[in-house]
Parts: C-alpha cells; structure tokens; sequence
C-alpha cells in the first residue's frame, strides 16, 4: 500500500443481476463484516442503482460504471453526472476496457468524460490496461494519455487492468501487477507531480478473487482492487476487501 489513502476495493456488476439477485446480493453485504479501514464501492448496472441506494448499507459507496460527457440534455440512452450525483452515487468508473475496446470509446473521450465528473464533484476510477498483443509487443500501459483533461487529482483512483486478465480468470502475478503500478507511479511523478505520484491510489483489476487477493494485496503499489465476477458473490467480495492486513 504505497498511495496516502486508504485501501480501495471497487465491486464492478457490469450488466449483471435481476431484482432478485441484486436483493440476495444487497442482503448478503449488509450482512458481512468489513475491514473499517478500506474504502468500499460497488457499481450496479444503471437500472438498478436507485434499488441498491435504498437498500444497501451506506458503509458501502455507489460507482455509476459510466457517465455522460457534459451536462444532460437530447443524449438518447446517456445518464448525466447530475443524475448519478442526485440519486446519491459518489464514484464512476470511466475508460474500462469493455467500453474501450468493445463499444470503441477512445482516450480523448474518456478524458473529456473525467473532467466533467471530477468538475462535478464525482469520483473517477479511471481505467488503464494493455491487451495481451501489446504486452507481448512490450507496452504494457497507456500512458494516461487522458491525464491533460483531469482537472485535479483529488477524486481519481487508477485502476490498472491488464485486458488479457478481465474475466479470463489468468490474474496477473503479483510481480507483474506491482511492476505496472510502479510504472504508473513513475509516470505521475514524471508528467504530474511527486505529490500526486505519492498519493494517488493505484488498484488492480482482471480474474482478483478470495483466493488470490492477499498475495496481490501484499505488494508495495497495489493500493486496491476492482473486481468483477468476484463481486457477484457476497462473501467472496467480503473476503477480498479483508484481504489488506
Ligand atoms: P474480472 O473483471 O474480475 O471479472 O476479471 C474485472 C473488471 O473488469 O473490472
């Protein structure tokens, strides 16, 4: 744990879940016992947001998993950061890898995206991460190439997420977690500041689970996670946000 902040475990949904299990879901984190210590948030698809507001303990944060560019308006199908931040959600994940390499949203839209929540007062869990042909090609992050629109870094938690990783259930090791991160650390230090560099928190994504989230935890960079399948399961996401000792 190298950023000033505290651990951060992020629960993406994606589009998953119905009424019901979203409620068994709700129902089986209110029950379970957290670290106080860890940032906790989850990000249940839009529909749902408003049921799991209502229902889940506020020790745990609401995350949007995307939001629109600007202030709402005639965007068919977009939701606005004043809606999110009205039905009381604090973060939003921007630039995940299945917006990017499957719906085609590009950095500089994504930057826009995080300038306009950070203005706004929203959490940004900005996400970062190779596919398997650019590690292979020995590029193993973007270089923040949206870091020019973030207007402070305050709010801003990176998640780094090696594409090849996400639901694959082949987890990066430890090592090569720690390796990235350390780049990112750098990276901030050299383009933004040491001061940011130092406290801005850098969490792993990609097939983390009850299993493999204390070896991961252990490394000096890994600032927390976000973690998908995983998070569907009530007791294995409690597991994984007591991981950090
Ligand atoms: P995964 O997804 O944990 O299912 O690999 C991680 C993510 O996409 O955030």
């Amino acid at each position: 744990m190298a950023g000033t902040g505290k651990f951060f475990v992020g629960g993406n949904w994606k589009c998953n879940g119905t009424k019901d299990s979203i409620t068994k879901l709700v129902s089986d984190l209110n029950s379970s016992k957290l670290e106080p210590d860890v940032d906790v948030v989850v990000a249940p698809p839009f529909v749902y947001l408003d049921l799991v507001k209502n229902s889940l303990t506020d020790r745990i944060e609401l995350s949007s998993q995307n939001s629109w560019v600007g202030k709402g308006g005639a965007f068919t199908g977009e939701i606005s950061v004043e809606q999110l931040k009205d039905i009381g959600a604090k973060w939003v994940i921007l630039g995940h890898s299945e917006r990017r390499h499957i719906i085609g949203e590009e950095n500089e839209f994504i930057g826009k995206k995080a300038a306009y929540a950070l203005s706004e007062g929203l959490g940004v869990i900005a996400c970062i991460g190779e596919l398997l042909e650019e590690r292979e090609a020995g590029k193993t992050f973007d270089p923040l190439s949206f870091a020019d629109a973030v207007p402070s870094w305050d709010n801003i938690v990176i998640a780094y997420e090696p594409v090849w990783a996400i639901g694959t259930g082949k987890v990066a090791t430890p090592q090569q977690a720690q390796e990235v991160h350390v780049a990112v650390r750098d990276w901030l230090k050299n383009n933004v500041s040491a001061e940011v560099a130092s406290k801005t928190r850098i969490i792993y994504g990609g097939s983390v689970n009850g299993g493999n989230s204390t070896e991961l935890a252990k490394q000096e960079d890994i600032d927390g996670f976000l973690v998908g399948g995983a998070s569907l399961k009530g007791p294995e996401f409690a597991t994984i946000v007591n991981s950090v000792t």
